[in-house]
């Protein structure tokens, strides 16, 4: 096993009052100390390695915690200890430098160690069950079925055919009995005369072993070339591969991993949710010979586990993940790759708020290995440590093979007749498109019929009793529809204040616009792909499978389309609406617009067919969008850059939110005013640390809660951490706290 695998958690030697401190996943921000389990012997305990669970008593419950290492002293007095339950592990599943790693997480993003340590296993292993391969029931020869002379069962053929085969494999599972067409009845009189007996046997996968490569390579461009030869595979190193989608970046990651696998070692490659399609883990797989692991939602725990265990143990040398994988134990790593890694779902959003992108920097650095991030968009943070020579930048500016980069052009809607939101002109180019045996695709940002219902008379408008938020309009089937709380309703026939029948769909999204292309161009299919489309398992596959057959249709969608997918017979894109994102109040709303209207453009075309964007907008002035489609995202991204620098936002200073939600509007506020007041008591604000709210967030109320936020911002990064740390232990135990659910968020990186 690799050297990250032989350091020992701290061993303590035997002693009359070994304790052992666990985390154990409570949102209290503390580990407990438990005696070992009855019955645990000398040697076993000396035996024992943090890493390994440990199911212990917590109050009425029995909790799967982590061991993180055995001491003699404790806070509380012998008698008040009480013993685990039950050690789970023999070997750790988060072996040392995996465990440390969380450890660290835990302590940057300010989360209990024992939910960020939960977080960090598979579902199974935290419910507790066994972190080894299943078993399958084999059978095998006794000494006195080894010892039978030949021709022994002449009389009964069926068993003698099983002993036969038995001499000659030595083991048969249920499945080789089966094949071998002998009746039941044989393997049991065997079992009778105790010439076989049967045993649990473990099913462990193929080893990666012989040959590593499948299809060759491609031969790479110069600049692809000359990306790959800048890597280095000793020692660590952050590289960001800059490219526009189909510039040959994940040619260059798997020629990367090459190297890795040929020295020996394995590879861990994090893709966005939407990203881990079949295709790419199928490339892969045609690419290499050896053993492939994909982690990601699609899977169930038992999958997944299995999964993990293929990692764990070493037997996949490529684990292709979601956010979550960063925190799979892989012996002998050798390189970390992250594809589109301005994607926001590598940040988790909720609980354990961790960027699976940030930690791979410290995994990677602490391993002493490359990391490979890749983009055509590159978030801000990234290309800001690129231009300070924190990483190295390789740029990939062609399209590999011969397809050109997309034309952008813009539809000024102001003063426009528009049919749906589509105006003439847009329509004519589809039209055109289709004419010529085209594909085109809609982009949409927004599920739904309309965003908003209005009553014409008085101006009423149906809000989310929930939320202050409106109910979006859905027809298939007819509702209205809280995107954020889920809470639902029948479409009223009439406006409840003034009773007028007048009431109007305002806005569009994806139903509406395809019930408008459709209507509009009935000869070609329509196809829909958003949130509510594709919630059956398998439907993206059969539209996608539509698509690629290249007939003329028009790809109406959300996001979903904007990652992951390539059309080659789409040569026209249009983005119908993106004055909303224009003016997001995020402030990451800028960088977010410009990402997605570069992958979004980034879908369309190839060698032969050259795709073309449309953009819609009643603010082409608007100099956003005049340097994005002028200057292309990388002079746009500086652009932003220098904004982000005379405002004092990432990354030019540190952020961390902490955010309270309650019933009732003053305990949250107050809540956060008394943290700030705490925290200003001890570090004065000055220019290098601000305070600023409690602010009401950007959607006030939400799940029939007022959401306010304290905003922490400073130009130093572990001063950051001390104020914020400073502020949790204080606001734990706080009388306010527990009026308010409360939360932090360190390097926030959506702001509502
Ligand atoms: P990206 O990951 O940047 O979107 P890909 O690596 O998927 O780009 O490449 C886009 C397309 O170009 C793929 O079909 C790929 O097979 C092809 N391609 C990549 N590199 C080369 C190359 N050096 N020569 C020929 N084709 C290439
Ligand atoms: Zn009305
Ligand atoms: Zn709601």
């Amino acid at each position: 096993m690799d050297d990250a695998f032989r350091i020992p958690g701290p061993t303590v030697k035997m002693s009359d009052q070994a304790i052992l401190n666990v985390a154990v996943p409570t949102p209290l921000r503390r580990t407990f100390d438990y005696l070992p389990p009855a019955g645990l012997s000398p040697a076993e305990l000396d035996q024992l390695v943090a890493g390994v669970r440990v199911l212990v008593p917590f109050g009425q419950q029995k909790l799967v915690g982590v061991l993180l290492g055995l001491s003699k002293t404790s806070q509380l007095a012998p008698h008040q200890l009480k013993p685990a339950e039950q050690i789970l592990d023999r070997a750790p599943c988060l072996p040392g430098p995996l465990l440390s790693l969380c450890q660290w997480a835990a302590g940057y993003y300010q989360h209990p160690v024992g939910e960020a340590l939960a977080t960090a296993l598979p579902n199974l292993l935290r419910q507790g069950e066994a972190a080894s391969f299943p078993t399958e029931t084999v059978w095998e020869l006794t000494t006195e079925g080894k010892g039978l002379p030949d021709g022994a069962l002449r009389r009964a053929p069926k068993q003698a055919a099983l002993l036969n085969a038995l001499q000659q494999r030595s083991i048969l599972s249920r499945e080789d009995i089966r094949q071998l067409e002998v009746a039941p009845d044989a393997v049991r009189q065997l079992e009778n005369k105790g010439l076989i007996r049967s045993r649990e046997s473990t099913i462990l996968p193929q080893a990666s072993e012989g040959e590593l490569h499948g299809e060759p390579p491609l031969t790479l461009n110069d600049e692809q070339s000359t990306a790959l030869e800048q890597i280095r595979y000793q020692g660590f190193n952050t590289y960001l591969l800059e490219g526009a989608t189909g510039s040959g970046k994940t040619e260059v990651y798997l020629q990367a991993i090459a190297r890795v696998l040929e020295q020996g070692k394995s590879a861990l490659v994090l893709v966005p949710e939407i990203g881990l399609t079949p295709q790419l883990v199928g490339r892969f797989e045609k690419r290499f010979k050896v053993r492939i692991a994909a982690l990601h939602s699609g899977l169930n725990d038992r999958e997944r586990l299995q999964a993990w265990l293929e990692a764990r143990y070493g037997y996949a040398r490529i684990l292709i993940g979601t956010r979550s994988a960063v925190f799979t134990p892989i012996p002998n790593l050798g390189i970390i790759i992250i594809d589109e890694e301005h994607d926001l779902s590598f940040k988790q959003q909720d609980g354990f708020r961790y960027s699976a992108r940030d930690l791979s920097v410290v995994r990677a650095q602490r391993a002493g290995i490359p990391l490979l991030l890749g983009s055509a968009t590159p978030s801000l943070e990234s290309l800001y440590n690129a231009t300070h020579n924190r990483y190295l930048h390789l740029r990939l500016t062609q399209r590999a093979g011969a397809a050109r980069p997309p034309e952008v052009e813009l539809i000024d809607l102001r003063g426009q007749q528009l049919d749906e939101g589509f105006s003439p002109m847009l329509l004519q180019h589809i039209e055109t498109e289709l004419a010529k045996g085209n594909q085109a695709l809609v982009f949409i940002n927004r599920r739904g019929f309309a965003p908003v219902l209005i009553c014409h008379d008085c101006g009423w408008i149906a809000d989310c009793r929930n939320c202050s938020a409106k109910m979006t309009v859905h027809q298939h089937p007819p509702h209205l529809h809280c995107h954020h709380c889920d809470y639902q309703r029948p479409v009223p026939h009439s406006c409840p204040d003034c009773f007028s029948r007048d009431l109007e769909f305002l806005g569009q999204g994806t139903e509406r616009s395809e019930a408008t292309l459709q209507t509009r161009f009935p000869a070609v299919p329509v196809i829909r792909v958003d949130r509510d489309t594709t919630r059956r398992k398998q439907a993206m596959q059969g539209m996608l499978a539509q698509v690629h057959e290249g007939e003329p249709c028009i790809l109406v969608g959300t996001q979903m389309l904007a990652k992951g997918h390539h059309f080659p017979d789409v040569t026209l894109v249009a983005m119908i609406d993106i004055d909303g994102a224009l003016f997001s109040g995020d402030f990451r709303g800028p960088e977010r617009m410009g990402q997605l209207l570069i992958q979004v453009a980034g879908r369309a075309g190839r060698a032969s067919k050259p795709g073309r964007v449309i953009i819609q907008s009643h603010h082409c002035e608007h100099p956003n969008i005049q340097s994005l489609i002028k200057e292309g995202y990388h002079r746009y991204a500086r652009r932003l850059l220098h904004e982000r620098q005379v405002t004092g936002l990432p990354p030019y200073r540190f952020m961390a939110l902490i955010r309270a939600e309650s019933k009732r509007p003053e305990n949250a506020s107050d809540f956060l005013q008394h943290a700030r007041q705490f925290a200003q008591q001890q570090f004065p604000a000055t220019r290098h640390l601000h305070y600023l709210g409690p602010l009401p967030a950007l959607m006030e109320r939400k799940k029939d809660r007022y959401c306010f936020q304290l905003h922490i911002n400073s130009s130093n990064r572990q001063h950051l951490q001390k104020v914020v740390q400073a502020i949790c232990a204080q606001m734990e135990n706080h009388a306010l706290g527990r009026r308010t659910r409360w939360s932090v968020d360190v390097d926030p990186q959506d702001m509502s």
